[in-house]
């Protein structure tokens, strides 16, 4: 029998490009492939032909041999130093060399274990001030969750006797082919419920609270999800539990608000703290600290106490706190008080004196960014 030119196989012209001859092959290979063509010996000689033709016009020396030269190139004599081409290729070989041209269509499955079952994960969310997200804290919390069930027992599984998993023979053009699925039975576990106490769902497993402690490490923030491994649910008979998923919320506090690793706090002063000037106690995340308020300071100054605020997760630095002044003005005078004012409004004093050199507020915002 004559060999069939390789361009006339694949059925594509001498001018192809590689891409065109892959793409003939691919065509060629899954039109006759074994799987397609049980038994049909003329479809696997047309199968190998194929895969003969691409292994030669598929690499670049071979092909220009066999340009050349022809099939009479392809021998491995007349000097061309061997690797010719020889009897034809047997189906492993053209397997293992193409496979990946088939792109996943065929070839056997890969092999499974048995699975080792987890529960499934819990996720709870946790509040936590300020002072516990800059320092750390341990909280116990009540979670439910999914347990084993006191009582319930399992037993192998009657369908893989144990193994999690299945054998399913497949027709495959090495032949036949044993690949390995998990049991549908027991889902891969290898076990199945025996006794199920009452309440208990068909895997065994049964709501119940428990009581979780937490270790909240320093520098957590609002978003940051903690993983508690092995807090979650229960798996059944003997797999591994999930895990607890904490997200850390943070708890608004009523007088200090979190502006990235800055904070600010509004501090209210009365009208004679102001024109007298005083000391203050403010609270912040490392405790209360005492500040002095200026004699003549108005209402709108923002003190700024550098490194109170919270320390950067991404960096080493530590945010400050703002502490904004609110002068309060008098609501609700005595007789004595409204006699004092108007005296000192009857003499033109206690007038407001902007000198020119007053931050106006945008000035104020700018400075907190410097
Ligand atoms: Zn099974």
């Amino acid at each position: 029998m004559s060999k069939r030119d390789y361009y006339e196989i694949l059925e594509v012209s001498k001018s192809a490009s590689p891409e065109e001859i892959k793409k003939a092959y691919r065509k060629m290979a899954i039109k006759f492939h074994p799987d397609k063509n049980p038994g049909d010996k003329a479809a696997e000689e047309k199968f190998k032909e194929a895969a003969e033709a691409y292994e030669v016009l598929s690499d670049g020396n071979k092909k220009a041999r066999y340009d050349q030269y022809g099939h009479a190139g392809m021998n491995g004599g007349g000097g061309f130093g061997g690797g010719g081409f020889g009897g034809g290729m047997n189906m492993d070989d053209i397997f293992s060399q193409f496979g990946d041209i088939f792109g996943g269509h065929f070839g056997g499955g890969g092999g499974q274990q048995r699975q080792q079952l987890r529960g499934s994960n819990l996720r709870v969310r946790i509040k936590l001030n300020l002072e516990e997200m800059v320092n750390g804290t341990q909280k116990t919390i009540k979670v439910k969750k999914m347990k084993l069930a006191p009582g319930a027992t399992s037993k192998t599984c009657p369908t893989c006797h144990g193994s999690g998993v299945q054998m399913k023979v497949m027709n495959t053009m090495f032949g036949q082919m044993q690949t390995q699925t998990h049991c549908g039975t027991c889902q891969g576990i290898g076990k199945i419920a025996d006794k199920i106490p009452a309440g208990a769902n068909s895997q065994g497993l049964i709501k119940e609270d428990e009581e979780v402690t937490i270790n909240i490490p320093a520098g957590a923030r609002e978003g940051i999800q903690l993983n508690v491994r092995g807090k979650g649910n229960d798996a059944p008979f003997g797999g591994t539990p999930g895990d607890l998923l904490v997200v850390v919320e943070e708890e608004v506090d009523a007088h200090i608000k979190r502006e990235g690793d800055n904070l600010h706090q509004e501090l209210y002063i009365s009208f004679a703290e102001a024109a007298l000037g005083t000391h203050k106690e403010i609270p912040t995340v490392g405790g209360k600290v005492k500040i002095k308020v200026d004699a003549g300071t108005q209402s709108g100054k923002i003190l700024r106490l550098s490194k109170k605020g919270l320390p950067s997760i991404d960096s080493y630095g530590t945010g400050d706190m703002f502490v904004h002044i609110n002068v309060w003005t008098p609501q609700n005078l005595s007789k004595e008080q409204k006699d004092f004012f108007e005296k000192q409004l009857a003499n033109g004093d206690m007038v407001a004196e902007p000198s020119g050199k007053e931050k106006t507020f945008f000035e104020k915002v700018r400075d907190l960014f410097d």
